[in-house]
């Protein structure tokens, strides 16, 4: 059944600290709506629980990407246009600005955030991966103040994750330390546009004399989270690439995923997918066809 705009309020504070205020007197009883474009989704099929919304779309507060010696902090309401048009992190975190260009279309990347992608919590968010790759924090913000959070545990099972009732996600924060390494990014979908991932991949490397001195390689669409695939990076870790590693680690990406069939694909065709991804990007990464 449709949804009835007279059965919701939306309320528009204008700063964060009248948000975290309104949200403080009723944990859990107004719903945050930022770019809107998964709430929308939700409230034109009737499917949004929540009747109070309120607006946190382009505070001031969430809109910045503050670049710090050491680490950038993207605000959590910055859009997919703002991170790629934004100068550092294309050079800096190009995996992300890279999932950005997949995400639906240009107005859907003009609306659509980085922090309703993180707390949407889909497993197929496209810009999670690299999240995961680039070992990201969150700075959470309420009322009671900030606290900062590995994103590798914020996600903690399918679409629940350690955000608090009032509670919101304020920035990510990235290292810069990724001058050294090599990224790789691909999105599996039924087209090249507008489709939900069955499969995306990001994926870090550093090579030393040959030897992979570092791996990063996070999946999407995989398991009930995004995934880091730990395993397959151990058994790559410290290793020269050749045809036999690769081919071992395609069988352990695809071992390590825990997909499950849905209207997308099916488990054994992602797990095939998932592993052919790693011995695409290992087989790249040796010959030198990858790059930042
Ligand atoms: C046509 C279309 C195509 C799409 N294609 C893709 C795609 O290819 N890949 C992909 O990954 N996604 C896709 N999406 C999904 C969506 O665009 C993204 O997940 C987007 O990042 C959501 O951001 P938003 O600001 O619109 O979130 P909203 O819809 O405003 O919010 C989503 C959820 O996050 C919460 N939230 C938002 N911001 C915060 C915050 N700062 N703190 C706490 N909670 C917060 C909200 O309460 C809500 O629960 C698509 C959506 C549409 C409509």
């Amino acid at each position: 059944m449709r949804a009835h705009p007279g059965d919701y309020e939306l309320v528009a504070p204008g700063t964060l600290p009248a948000v975290l205020s309104l949200l403080a007197q009723e944990p859990g009883g107004w719903l945050p709506i930022a770019g809107g474009t998964d709430v929308m989704v939700q409230y034109a099929a009737g499917e949004l629980p929540a009747r109070k919304l309120v607006s946190i779309w382009n505070l001031p507060e969430l809109r910045r990407i503050e670049v710090l010696p050491n680490e950038i902090q993207i605000g959590a309401g910055c859009t997919y246009t703002d991170l790629r048009e934004h100068e550092v992190v294309s050079r800096e975190f190009a995996l992300l600005p890279i999932a950005a260009s997949w995400t639906g279309g240009i107005a859907n990347q003009n609306r659509g955030t980085i922090g309703g992608n993180i707390v949407n919590a889909s497993p197929a968010g496209d810009s999670l991966p690299a999240l995961m790759a680039y070992e990201a924090e969150l700075i959470l913000v309420s009322i009671r103040g900030e606290r900062r959070v590995p994103y590798t545990s914020f996600h903690i099972d399918y679409r629940k994750t350690r955000l608090a009732p009032a509670e919101l996600v304020r920035a990510v924060c990235l290292e810069r330390r990724f001058s050294e390494y090599q990224g790789y990014a691909r999105k599996v979908g039924p087209r090249r546009a507008q489709a939900i991932s069955k499969v995306c991949l990001a994926a870090l490397a550093r090579l030393g004399d040959g030897v992979v001195e570092d791996i990063r390689i996070a999946m999407g669409s995989v398991a009930p989270v995004p995934l880091r695939l730990r395993e397959t990076e151990r058994i790559v870790r410290g290793q020269r690439i050749d045809p036999p590693l690769v081919q071992l680690a395609r069988r352990t990406a695809a071992a390590e995923t825990r997909p499950i069939d849905d209207i997308r694909s099916t488990a054994r065709y992602r797990a095939a997918v998932g592993g052919n991804l790693v011995a695409e990007f290992l087989g790249r990464l040796s010959a030198g066809k990858i790059k930042g």
